[in-house]
């Protein structure tokens, strides 16, 4: 770390600037402030359209005061100043104090304080003010209740300078918290700026690169990113800084590749009549072209002696199961064991019981006599374990003495196999299905469980745009099953708003007993378990916000497994239809023997939480009801509907929600049902979230360490600096050559993330 970069504050800003830093930020060194940008630049000409705030956020707007009034509080002690401010610099028109919502033209905005002197004496009609706070809704309109606020027109922490080039200077608006405004932290790194020796800073950039791109030295770039003087300066010094971000990750991911890479791995080489020629003469149907293909570049990754680390991406549906199932095979035709690892226990034990089904008799079940070691080419078969945390203590230690003498060819199994106790014989293969639930960490431990690095294949049906695959899973190769089986019936969408037709709320299910009469089956998907939990949303998944939490239900219940299970009891169009409830605080042996029936269609109808939203594979289930779909992600409805329709009967899913339309919600529902193209919607997606999430949340669901990136909209930048660090690391593998971008990298990951890239 760079003497410079990795001092304290204190020296610098003095003591109590750095200890609010600290608290209210968490940064604590000179690196970590400087690297704390602006979220975006205001022309002090320029008022904040008001209706574009959202609500219950910290913001910081410039507005125009429109009028002010003080009046005793009544019942206590005190004075109540309202103002209202605008953002039409030119309004001398009355005051509107009517609601404002989006395309009302001009905003107002009534402030109010309490007791407010210095509101009182400064806010007068016509000034120009930068307020900090968070904006409520108050009946119809719009408010902030004593915001923290700064004159615009006489500044006296700007220095003294010409009028006109002080009008023209943009004015940095850091991301505030409620108790460190924006101009606090600006006023903080104005001092940070002037006692630090710039000029001292490494360049983490390669000389060539910054030759080529004609990007400002890293010190002009620190200056004008936090104290520009016109638009050109701050987009000059996002640029160098945005791209230096970028090959920052992306040499600390090549070098993570390339440590990979380096390393030695057991080749199982493809056995010429083993279990897997057995295996793909008895498939019931022929590989789509892209199974085929991704299944010949495993089988030739495995083949070698430096271990595969790939991600395979692929629809719902489109058969990744198989795919991975066959790269399995090899390995255990080779001697070596294969684990897969799924996120849930439901998901778990279905992998189990329909990989065993899809072996038929090449899998076999486990032996009595001690001879495991005999390994698992024993008479033509393959002994498939289950591993998970819940099982019996017998059962499980059953499976882990299988795990650990080789007896077990393939073991299935949840986080449980993370565990310390748990060993294998031999570990050649680690398959892991549906990443977004796992952590780089996760697969680390694992890895660490085998003699030599293992072979890595991650499965997702996740669609990931092309520059979130370089970037979260950058450390990856990657490929794509882009086609579904031939005779995949397709899923038609609808959005069922009660709020303009409340008469649909039976429709439904009058329309859930025609399918279970013509012999079909139904999921019914509720957010929440009972009436008095919080919900059973799975982590890591694009969860609707704190706030919309608060403003969407309106006080109504939502939907749970529970209450939904007793309506449906008594609900006419369903008499006598068999249904039963499904979620994850279900005891083991009921959650398995609530799939089971409904595998076989003992139960017509499964009320369920988002249990089973990934790899559920219930053939007959052509109608999936989603109560309250508002809840949920987009990537989470498109991974649930892919439940129904697996059977080449045509899938309905059907969205229900109370909210209106056009609310920002049923936004996400209007995208779901528009199309079914995966990577369509993980685009609109991110483009609806915050693009903080993409990598805290999908990885070790910390901070996003992204800063000035944005993965959609700089995807050349990604692409470019990818291009580069390869052929950097290419040169210099261990960045022996380039200090200064090793510390770098070391400085831009924090503690955990650089654990993990360290580890390889
Ligand atoms: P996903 O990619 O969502 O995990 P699965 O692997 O679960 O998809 O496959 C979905 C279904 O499609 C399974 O029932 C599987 O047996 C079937 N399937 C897979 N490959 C093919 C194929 N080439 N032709 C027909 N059906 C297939
Ligand atoms: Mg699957």
């Amino acid at each position: 770390m760079s003497a410079e970069l990795g001092l304290g504050l204190e020296r610098l800003i003095g003591k109590r600037s750095a200890s609010a830093i600290e608290k209210h930020l968490g940064i604590t060194t000179v690196g970590g402030l400087l690297n704390y940008f602006p979220r975006r630049y205001l022309n002090r000409g320029e008022l904040t359209p008001i209706s574009e705030l959202p609500l219950d956020e910290e913001v910081t707007l410039f507005a125009r005061v429109l009028s002010s009034s003080t009046r005793k509080m009544h019942t206590r002690r005190g004075s109540i100043t309202d103002v209202v401010i605008t953002d039409d610099a030119a309004s001398h028109g009355r005051p509107r104090l009517s609601a404002v919502g989006p395309g009302s033209g001009h905003g107002t905005l009534k402030i109010t304080f309490f007791s407010g002197h210095r509101a009182q004496a400064q806010l007068l009609p016509g000034r120009r003010v930068m307020f900090s706070g968070k904006v409520t809704r108050y009946g119809a309109s719009l408010g902030l209740t004593n915001p923290d606020f700064h004159l615009l027109d006489e500044d006296p922490d700007m220095p003294a300078m010409d009028p006109e080039k002080l009008a023209a200077m943009p004015i940095p608006v850091y991301p505030a918290t409620a108790k460190l405004t924006s101009w606090s932290i600006q006023k903080v790194i104005a001092t940070l700026l002037e006692t630090v020796d710039l000029d001292a800073l490494p360049d983490p950039l390669p000389e060539a690169v910054a030759r080529r791109e004609k990007f400002l030295p890293v010190a002009e770039a620190y200056r004008l990113i936090h104290r520009p003087e016109s638009q050109a300066d701050w987009m000059k010094a996002q640029e160098r800084l945005r791209y230096q971000e970028a090959l920052v990750l992306q040499a600390a991911l090549a070098r993570r590749r390339a440590q990979l890479a380096a390393e030695e791995a057991t080749a199982r080489r493809p056995a010429f009549d083993g279990l897997l020629a057995a295996f793909d003469r008895q498939l019931p149907f022929t590989l789509t072209g892209g199974q085929a293909a991704v299944g010949k570049t495993l089988a030739t990754e495995l083949a070698q002696d430096s271990p595969m680390n790939r991600l395979l991406q692929g629809e719902v549906g489109s058969g990744k199961t198989i795919v991975a199932l066959r790269a399995m095979l090899q390995v255990v035709d080779a001697g070596g064991q294969a684990a897969l690892l799924a996120p849930t226990e439901v998901l778990a034990a279905q992998h189990f019981e329909s990989i065993r089904r899809t072996l038929g008799s090449l899998s076999r079940d486990p032996m009595l006599s001690a001879d495991g070691l005999l390994g698992s080419l024993a008479e033509g078969a393959v002994q498939v374990t289950l591993l998970t945390g819940s099982m019996p203590t017998g059962a499980r230690k059953r499976a882990m003495l299988d795990a650990a003498s080789g007896a077990a060819g393939i073991v299935i199994g949840t986080h449980a196999l993370l565990s310390d106790n748990v060993a294998f014989y031999d570990l050649g293969l680690i398959v892991v299905d549906e990443q977004h639930r796992f952590g780089v960490e996760q697969r680390d431990v694992l890895r660490s469980k085998a003699n030599k690095p293992p072979h890595l294949l991650v499965m997702t049906a996740t669609p990931i745009p092309r520059t979130v695959a370089m970037t979260v899973f950058g450390d990856l190769e990657t490929s794509v099953l882009d086609e579904l089986p031939a005779g995949r019936a397709p899923i038609s969408t609808h959005v069922v708003g009660l709020a303009e037709n409340p008469g649909w709320a039976d429709r439904i299910w009058s329309r859930s007993r025609e399918e279970i009469d013509a012999g079909h089956q139904v999921y019914v998907v509720c957010p929440r378990i009972g009436t008095d939990d919080d919900g059973d949303f799975s982590p890591g998944e694009a969860e609707p916000s704190a706030a919309d939490l608060a403003s969407d239900s309106g006080g109504r219940e939502l939907a749970s497994v529970t209450a939904v299970v007793e309506h449906l009891q008594q609900e006419a169009a369903l008499t006598g239809v068999p249904l039963g409830p499904m979620h994850g605080r279900l005891d083991t042996a009921v959650k398995s023997a609530a799939m089971a029936d409904f595998t076989a269609n003992r139960t017509k109808l499964l009320v369920s939480t988002t249990v089973i939203e990934v790899g559920v594979d219930v053939h007959n289930a052509t109608l999936m009801v989603i109560l309250d779909a508002d809840r949920f992600g987009i990537s989470q409805l498109h991974q649930l509907r892919g439940r129904v329709g697996r059977g080449g009967l045509p899938g309905t899913c059907l969205l229900v929600t109370n909210l209106e339309r056009g609310h920002p919600s049923r936004r996400r529902l209007d995208a779901v049902a528009a199309t079914t193209d995966g990577f369509e919607l993980s685009r609109e997606d991110l483009k609806l979230r915050r693009e903080g999430d993409i990598l805290g949340a999908s990885q070790s669901g910390g901070r996003s360490t992204l800063k000035l990136l944005r993965v959609l909209e700089h995807e050349d930048i990604i692409a470019q600096a990818r291009q580069d660090a390869q052929e950097i690391v290419g040169s210099d593998p261990t960045l022996a050559r380039h200090p200064r971008l090793a510390e770098a990298i070391d400085e831009y990951l924090n503690p955990e993330k650089e654990a993990f890239l360290e580890r390889g």
